[in-house]
């Protein structure tokens, strides 16, 4: 599976401790990341981690484009519900992303427990069967 991992500055910090928890599951699969978020995960876990650019700066759209492309399989983006962003229109748009192609999508540390047991647990392998169907 391809997973994207994205935390906005003050998740960061949840999501390193997911990434360092579930270690032994994200490092069967190919993971990409925004810029500062997967230099934090790179650094707390040694796991390898293709990073794009940072959010701000166009990674968030660089992640939406693999989503188009129905490249990415799971994201993990803990986003701030109490910070304005700069890039909220990057934001929105890959959460909308998403939605058209139905990808799952954990927002929150509640919905990211599910999903990393789903992933591990095989629940997404449907995703292997659309790829190789194209
Ligand atoms: P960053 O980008 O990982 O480069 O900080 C995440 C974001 O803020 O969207």
């Amino acid at each position: 599976m391809n997973i994207a991992l994205v935390a906005h500055d003050k998740k960061k910090d949840d999501l390193v401790r997911f990434a360092v928890a579930y270690k032994p599951i994200f490092e069967e699969h190919n993971l990409y990341a925004t810029g500062t978020t997967g230099l934090r995960i790179m650094e707390a876990t040694g796991l390898n981690v293709h990073r794009f650019q940072s959010g701000p700066l166009g990674g968030d759209q660089e992640i939406g484009a693999m989503i188009a492309k129905n490249t990415m399989d799971a994201i993990f983006f803990f986003r701030d519900p109490l910070t304005a962003q700069p890039h909220e229109p990057d934001v929105t748009a890959l959460v909308r992303l998403c939605d058209v192609y139905a990808i799952p999508l954990a927002t929150n540390m509640g919905t990211a427990e599910l999903l990393i047991r789903g992933i591990e647990r095989g629940d997404l392998d449907w995703r292997k069967i659309v790829k190789k169907g194209e």
